[in-house]
Formats: C-alpha cells, sequence, structure tokens
C-alpha cells in the first residue's frame, strides 16, 4: 500500500502541509480563532454581509414557511419558489435573461464546463485560473489547452490553430493574484474565432461594476459578449452556493446536462431567499463598496511605502509578494503575535517559489483595523530579508 504518512511527513518538510483553525462565532474582522481573537485579513466576505442582521432575518422569517432541508434534487421534487424566485433576482441582477442556482461554485464550475465541451473539443484555460475550473476541464474529458495568464496573443494564436468546438474560460478576478482578465479582448477574440466564453466571477460580483454587478457591468459586456457568466453567493453575497447566468437556451441545456446540478440536493430554500435579500443590500448600498476602496488604495500606498511588493491589483485581494514557504509562514507567524490573521498562501494554490500572504480587504474593516495591519507590517518588515524596496 501507498505511504501516505511518509506523504505527509514530506509535506511537514517541505512547509506545505495544510491545517485548520477552529473559528468561533460569526464570520467578521474580530474573529476568534483556536481561542484566540484575532483581527482578521483572510476572508472572502468583501462586503462585510457575512453576519447582516437584514440577511439573518429573511431566513429566520422563511423558515417557517419553508421549513429547513432541501429534501430532494431539483429534477425530482427539490425545486421550490424560493429558488425559482432567486434564480429571477440573480438574471436581473447580473443583467442577464437567466440563471440557475447551484449548491457551490466549485459544483457550478464543474458542472458547467463539463456540460458545454466534451471527447473531441478543446478547452483553453488561464494558467491562473481557479481548482475547481481545471478540475471541470478534467472532469469533460476535453482537450485542455493552458494559455500563460491573460496572454491574448498566446491565446489568438491557439485559437486561430484549433478546429472544432472551443471553449474559453477564466476568472473574472484572479482569486490569488486580485488582478481582472482582460475581459473586452477575451470576448472579441472568442467572438473572432466562434469559442464559448465563460468568465467565473467569484471575486467580482458585488464588489466591481455599478452596483456590484460584477466585473462584466462593469465593463458593459451584454451576453452576447460573454454567453456563460459564473458567480458564488459565499464571498461578497454573504450567504451560500453559486449560479450561471446566461441565454435560456444554454440554461435549458445545463438543467439537462449538468452532473452537479441534477445529482445534487436542492440547497435549503431559506439560503435562497436570504441570499435575495443580500442583493438588495448589494444594490442599495454603494457605501460598502466606497469604503472597501478607500481601504484598498491607503493600504497600497502604505504598504509598498514600507517596501514590501505588492501585485497589480485594485480590487480587496491585496498578495504581499514574498516567494519563499518558510518566509511566508514565518511573517503570518510574526502577524499572529501581534493579534492578526493573515494566511499565507502556498503550493499548489499558487506557482512555486511564489508563496504570498494573501491580504483581503471587507468594509467591515475600519480604519482603525487598517492601521493595525499597517503598524504591524511596519514592525514585522524586517523578517523579509531581501527588502523590495531596496532593489533597483
Ligand atoms: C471560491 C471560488 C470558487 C468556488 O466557489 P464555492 O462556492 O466556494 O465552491 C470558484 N471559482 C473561484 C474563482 C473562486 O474563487
Amino acid at each position: 500500500m501507498r505511504d501516505f504518512a511518509a506523504e505527509l511527513e514530506e509535506r511537514k518538510q517541505a512547509g506545505l502541509y495544510r491545517t485548520r483553525r477552529q473559528i468561533s462565532g460569526p464570520q467578521q474582522p474580530a474573529l476568534v480563532s483556536d481561542g484566540v481573537p484575532l483581527l482578521s485579513f483572510c476572508s472572502n466576505d468583501y462586503l462585510g454581509l457575512a453576519n447582516h442582521p437584514e440577511i439573518i432575518r429573511a431566513a429566520t422569517d422563511a423558515m417557517p414557511s419553508t421549513g429547513f432541508g432541501g429534501a430532494a434534487s431539483h429534477l425530482i421534487c427539490g425545486h421550490h419558489d424560493a429558488h425559482h424566485q432567486l434564480e429571477l433576482r440573480l438574471a436581473d441582477f447580473t443583467r442577464r435573461s437567466s440563471a440557475l442556482f447551484f449548491s457551490t461554485g466549485y459544483m457550478a464550475n464543474m458542472g458547467v464546463i463539463s456540460a458545454l465541451a466534451g471527447r473531441g473539443d478543446t478547452i483553453f484555460s488561464d494558467r491562473l485560473n481557479h481548482a475547481s475550473i481545471v478540475d471541470g476541464c478534467i472532469l469533460s474529458r476535453a482537450r485542455l489547452r493552458r494559455y500563460r495568464h491573460s496572454d491574448m496573443n498566446a491565446l489568438a494564436d491557439m485559437l486561430a490553430a484549433t478546429d472544432g468546438h472551443k471553449l474559453v474560460v477564466t476568472d473574472g478576478v484572479f482569486s490569488m493574484d486580485g488582478d481582472i482578465a482582460p475581459l473586452r479582448k477575451l470576448a472579441a477574440l472568442c467572438r473572432a474565432h466562434d469559442a464559448l466564453l465563460v468568465v467565473d466571477d467569484a471575486h467580482g460580483l458585488g464588489v466591481l461594476g455599478p452596483q456590484g454587478r460584477g466585473s462584466l457591468m462593469e465593463l458593459g459586456l451584454s451576453e452576447e459578449d460573454v454567453p456563460i457568466l459564473i458567480g458564488t453567493l459565499g464571498k461578497a453575497v454573504g450567504t451560500s452556493g453559486a449560479f450561471v447566468a446566461g441565454p435560456q437556451l444554454l440554461m435549458d441545456y445545463l438543467v439537462q446536462k449538468a452532473r452537479t446540478y441534477i445529482y445534487t440536493t436542492a440547497m435549503p430554500p431559506a439560503i435562497a431567499l436570504a441570499t435575495c435579500a443580500s442583493l438588495d443590500l448589494i444594490e442599495r448600498e454603494d457605501s460598502r463598496r466606497s469604503h472597501l476602496q478607500m481601504l484598498v488604495s491607503e493600504f497600497r500606498q502604505e504598504a509598498s511605502a514600507l517596501g514590501y511588493e505588492l501585485m497589480p491589483s485594485r480590487t480587496p485581494i491585496q498578495p504581499i509578494m514574498v516567494g519563499d514557504n518558510w518566509a511566508a509562514l514565518a511573517l503570518s507567524r510574526a502577524l499572529e503575535e501581534r493579534g492578526l490573521m493573515v494566511t499565507a498562501i502556498r503550493p499548489p494554490t499558487v506557482p512555486e517559489g511564489q508563496a504570498r500572504l494573501r491580504v483581503t480587504f471587507s468594509a467591515a474593516h475600519s480604519s482603525q483595523d487598517l492601521a493595525t495591519l499597517l503598524s504591524a507590517l511596519a514592525d514585522c518588515r524586517s523578517l523579509l530579508s531581501k527588502p523590495s524596496a531596496e532593489v533597483v
């Protein structure tokens, strides 16, 4: 039998062993982690809605009439009024003709990609795409061509050299780097080469675009430009689940073919109604997005001034590049000693030699929270041996 213990030991030696922290209480910047209070800069609750009273109330108000459990899959008897209502709301929110509610973003990517491409087809995928996209590509059994991150010349060459059905898939906002895909260019290339474009906007929805409608609506890209939009609801939306939005024909097709939609229990209806309440808040409250933007710009300015190497991101994902796995862990631990929680992200989540601290901001962070982070970063600066600011 395979030596599982040795494999784990090897991971530990390489600084790659992962552990889980146990959180008590609700998700918010002031977290209790393994019994210790910490100020967190690592959740994806970008708008601070995970613990919002209106969303909690929508869920609890719903339950006396909807019950709790989903009880069956959508195609048996699990498809509830509440799910239908959410799908209409999501279509309207993203300015698409229709939407389909999935249980998680991981399942949405697995189901959508494997339904829309198969044996004999070709999928083009950005090298930095989320793991669930990569797994969806593998599951599809289509030929997989990975292009260099956001490299549109490379993609154009690959598309031109390929016959048959083509599907291009990209993150809207890249989850570990925080940068935004060249979406206009992608839409134009896909149109020119008759390729189907799929954009996973897990980190753009709620954060970017007018009223938080996402990175596609920020650029005014319609469903003709980008036929398939995937969004997740556990991040800025603050609830749970995911969706696909696009033309009715493709949603009808997915109901027939997306196995992760078909062969799973419907989400509790109360979650769908809580999500509707969250979308109302997101549309209504621009102040969350402007506060978030202020935190991000101030952080970028101050952290660069301290000599930290940031990445080209204007989103709430603001990684501090470190490189070495152990150095990333050491910086994360030093911040923790100062009461802060910022996770080190290591391979295989990011490429070898690109370990980093993934700092994420939430509208729930105060200016004082940011000041606390910056002052701890100032204290810990000497931990990184090569001050990037001194490299000419
Ligand atoms: C988080 C994430 C997912 C997975 O969504 P879940 O609902 O958490 O399963 C998919 N795609 C991207 C880009 C993500 O960041």
